[in-house]
């Protein structure tokens, strides 16, 4: 039988976070999910003789976004007049462009389960969102407080090769956007918009096949499924002896497919021609302006904490994805090398990265599991990374053991106090003090003589026993390993 490989390029549509509208000055954000039609001007419902004037915040986020992709960045480009008649678009045309976008040739390296790979990026330009229709009770309604949105499209090559692949890609550039602030991409408010095209072809052959696009993929897993799906429809059309016809498909999220909407006619006539409204313009000072607000992006964040905190993989996988956690485990982390210099302390390298991975370590098992369950986030922590650092500092030393640093992290939770103001106050100090200590092991010596005996006779398995009765007697305080030492001392000494 023969091999088929899939070839896919994708479309994404992403509405910029601005403080106004593309080409007038309502407000983007306002009225799009309380009350339809509340948030429109004469320009942005397409009223004759209004003019729309360029939002310069948005060409320089899309600017800002083409510079990450490693686009090359239009030096003068203008806008053009697509035509076409939709009750979404009250002016009868989205100005657009097409000529000349503003970022082309670009690329974007997304991590594989199979390794790193590029896809490269054809095209982003800046355009206007349309308007909203919905169909109620047999009736359509349109709401235009979309319409004119500053809306930002960008076309890749075919040079994804699965439902793996395109997933990630577009979990990248969410990232991407939120990193830059460019915009929340959440997919569910439809702040992004993913269409995939996807063909097959013989394995081993160059020529791409005929190709079908699938439109209104609203989450990263249906943009999966889809691929998945599709892939197995078409191998079974090509399998069969037939041909893929070039047509539109949408998803059926209840029945888990792809179902044709249109056959592509003959292709739409957009009769594209300079918008006559806005002048065409140089791009140098955007550009400038782009280059200058400075992050880091996430691919170079993961190189970066791989190299810097020797975390795994997995850990540094869920910092990059959560920035604000990220943020919050650097300032821990800056925190204790403070400390460290301050105290002037002689760490070795192994020990600094014990400290590291400690820090990461209760942020990612407690801290991440104590936030979700209450509904907090490290934007605006209960504890701050000061106080973070310091619990981490008291768990290290072994001021308190690992029982009492469990509730040390959720007084801290519950309360925002200074860690070593809650040692204080609840006792949780570890008690690594031989004659306190000693006092405990006899009692707990004279209590369970059958098990002394156990220990002496050899059953070594005992002393954990032991040890647990302790900590149990100490509420926790006891430091276990000073116990094992006084308990096996006593214990061989009475012999
Ligand atoms: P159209 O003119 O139909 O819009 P484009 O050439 O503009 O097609 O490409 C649209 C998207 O489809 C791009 O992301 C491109 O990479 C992808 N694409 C083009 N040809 C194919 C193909 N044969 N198979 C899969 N994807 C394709
Ligand atoms: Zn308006
Ligand atoms: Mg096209």
């Amino acid at each position: 039988m023969k091999e088929y490989e899939a070839v896919i390029g994708m479309e994404v549509h992403v509405e910029s976070k601005t403080n106004s509208k593309m080409f007038c000055s309502c407000i983007n954000g306002k009225g799009l999910e309380d009350q339809p039609n509340i948030n429109i001007c004469p320009i942005c419902t397409g009223h004759p003789g209004t003019l729309p004037v360029p939002n310069r915040e948005a060409l320089v986020k899309i600017t800002r976004f083409g510079q990450a992709l490693n686009c090359q960045i239009s030096d003068y480009t203008w806008f053009e007049r697509k035509s076409y008649f939709y009750p979404d678009l009250p002016k009868g045309y989205q100005i657009t462009q097409y000529e000349r976008p503003l970022c082309y040739e670009g690329n974007i390296e997304i991590l594989t389960s199979k390794g790193p790979k590029y896809i490269r990026i054809t095209r982003i330009h800046m355009e206007e969102d349309t308007g909203k229709l919905s169909h109620i009770n047999g009736k359509t309604v349109v709401d235009y407080n979309r319409a004119g949105l500053p809306l930002m499209e960008l076309v890749t090559e075919p040079d994804i090769r699965n439902a793996e692949e395109a997933k990630i890609f577009c979990e990248e550039l969410q990232l991407i956007l939120r990193y830059l602030d460019i915009s929340d991409g959440d997919m569910d408010k439809g702040q992004m918009r993913c269409e995939v095209n996807i063909s097959l072809r013989e394995k081993g052959t160059e020529a791409f096949g005929t190709k079908v696009e699938i439109k209104n993929l609203n989450s990263f897993r249906v943009v999966e499924q889809a691929i998945e799906y599709e892939i197995i429809r078409q191998t079974e059309v090509i399998s069969q002896g037939g041909e893929v016809v070039q047509e539109t498909r949408g998803w059926d999220d209840s029945k888990s497919i792809t179902f044709s909407q249109r056959k592509k006619e003959n292709a739409h006539d957009y009769r594209y021609f300079v918008e006559p409204d806005i002048p065409p313009f140089e791009t140098s000072a955007i550009i400038t302006d782009a280059a200058s607000i400075t992050a880091e992006l996430p691919i170079a964040k993961r190189k970066r904490f791989l190299d810097e905190y020797q975390l795994a993989i997995q850990q540094v996988e869920i910092l990059v994805r959560n920035k604000a956690l990220a943020d919050y485990f650097e300032q821990t982390i800056s925190e204790l090398k403070a400390w460290i210099k301050a105290d002037n302390k002689e760490f070795t390298p192994e020990e600094t990265t014990k400290l590291i991975k400690l820090s990461a370590n209760y942020i990612l098992t407690e801290l991440i599991k104590h936030y979700s369950e209450k509904g907090l986030s490290f934007d605006n922590s209960p504890i701050s990374p000061e106080n973070y650092a310091e619990f981490i500092k008291i768990v290290f030393s072994g001021e308190v053991s690992s029982t009492g640093a469990q509730t040390l992290l959720l007084q801290m939770i519950e309360t925002g106090s200074d860690p070593s103001d809650i040692v204080e106050s609840q006792g949780l100090k570890q008690v690594s003090d031989t004659n306190a200590l000693q006092g405990i092991v006899d009692q707990v010596i004279t209590e369970n003589p059958k098990v002394v005996l156990d220990y002496q006779n050899g059953n070594e398995n005992v002393l954990q026993f032991l040890i647990g009765q302790v900590m149990r007697y100490s509420k926790g305080s006891a430091n276990p390993q000073i116990a094992k030492q006084i308990l096996h001392d006593t214990i061989t000494q009475n012999k």
